[in-house]
């Protein structure tokens, strides 16, 4: 990027690291906090944000894929990170080397890292997941466990650092299915060690379950979204901490006209004022990530003001009507969600408008717009 795009994403890492320290404090000294950074940060920059919240201390750092935890490393972060998700065969030997931790849930899986380690001569991290009722990845049954832990446990090479489960529904208001998958994952523990073994780091909590229920912090959090100061369910909630949203998404009027009653706005003709109207253009649209599914029904926010998206998102602009707002310029700030000295656009209401959820959209934010840091 060359600095001349006038649609941009700036990232506070100052919020980082408040909701950082803001979360930290709701949990135990002795809990490790590991800042979940897939996703390129979930679209806020993965290196600039784990600089961030390391800084701030979080202890290690979570991934979904071994091509982002080797980013990570080649930007020169040393410290501990776990790739959750699922690693091919192949792509062992370079987490091995590069000693990032590995998820098993097979004993193929597990029999991969083993067989590279030792020939490797290289010790080697692993975190055995558990599916409690989540059906996604991990193990079903407490042999099954009890086998893979025993495995682990004949390689001098691998060490069973961590044990862990991934809640399905801990933002829901009801709190039955949580509590039902803690004391399952409780069960998996407890069979294991009346087997003589113990794993250092037992962790369960993502942002809604670390912000919910201290009594399942175990060993250690792993936060994503909260990162980002984004709260998983709906709020505010008395009692949370306060976090900052850490996205803020703007761009600026390219273009203004005044278009008589009747005339047609954008691709397909979707849009045909009711009377003289004035359109705003902005240089954003369905390439940048800002869904085609806005047409007609999304917002932005001009000095406070709010002014709906008319016609149809093009994919590298798109059409604001501004009539009812006096003194609007080319040139003039407009904000796609976040907030700005006059006003909030928050992320959620794009997020409620395209039936979706914050986390999509935050990941969403395209390639193409640069992330300024604050
Ligand atoms: N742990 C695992 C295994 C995950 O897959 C995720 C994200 O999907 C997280 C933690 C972080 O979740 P959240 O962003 O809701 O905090």
């Amino acid at each position: 990027m060359f600095g001349y795009r006038e649609t941009w994403a700036e990232v506070s890492l100052d919020a980082i690291a408040h909701n950082v320290r803001a979360i930290k404090a709701g949990i135990k000294p002795s809990c490790r906090f590991m800042a979940v950074v897939k996703a390129d940060g979930y679209g806020h920059g993965a290196v600039q944000t784990a600089k961030a919240a390391l800084e701030a201390g979080a202890d290690r750092l979570g991934v979904a894929l071994l091509d982002e935890a080797l980013q990570l490393r080649v930007s020169g972060i040393d410290c501990p990170i776990l790739v959750l998700g699922y690693m091919p065969p192949a792509s062992v030997e370079a987490a091995v080397k590069h000693r990032i931790a590995v998820t098993v849930s097979t004993r193929e899986e597990l029999e991969a890292v083993m067989e590279c380690a030792a020939s490797h001569r290289q010790h080697a991290d692993v975190h055995l997941k558990v599916d409690t009722g989540m059906s996604r990845l991990g193990v079903t049954d407490r042999e099954t466990a009890l086998d893979l832990a025993r495995l682990a446990a004949s390689s001098p090479w691998i060490r069973l650092e961590g044990i862990f489960t991934h809640f399905a529904s801990a933002d829901s208001p009801d709190e039955t299915y949580t509590r039902g998958q803690f004391r399952t994952f409780l069960a998996y523990i407890a069979h294991l060690e009346r087997h003589g073994i113990r794993v250092p780091v037992k962790h369960c909590c993502n942002s809604a379950a670390t912000l919910r229920f201290p009594e399942m912090h175990l060993d250690m959090v792993r936060v994503g979204i909260s990162l980002y100061g984004l709260l998983p369910f709906a709020g505010p909630v008395p009692g949370l901490p306060e976090l900052r949203p850490a996205m803020q998404w703007k761009t600026r009027i390219a273009s203004l006209k005044q278009i008589p009653a009747g005339q047609p706005v954008g691709y397909g003709c979707t849009y045909r004022p009711e009377r003289t109207s004035r359109i705003a253009v902005i240089p954003a649209g369905y390439a940048d990530g800002l869904s085609r599914r806005l047409s007609n029904r999304g917002s932005i926010m001009i000095g406070g003001r709010k002014a709906p998206i008319v016609g149809r998102v093009c994919m590298d602009q798109t059409m604001a009507d501004v009539s009812a707002i006096p003194g609007v310029r080319v040139g003039d700030e407009a904000i796609l969600f976040g907030c700005a000295e006059k006003g909030c656009l928050p992320v959620d209401e794009m997020a409620s408008r395209l039936d979706t959820i914050h986390y999509e959209i935050v990941c969403t934010v395209g390639k193409r717009v640069p992330r300024v840091y604050l």
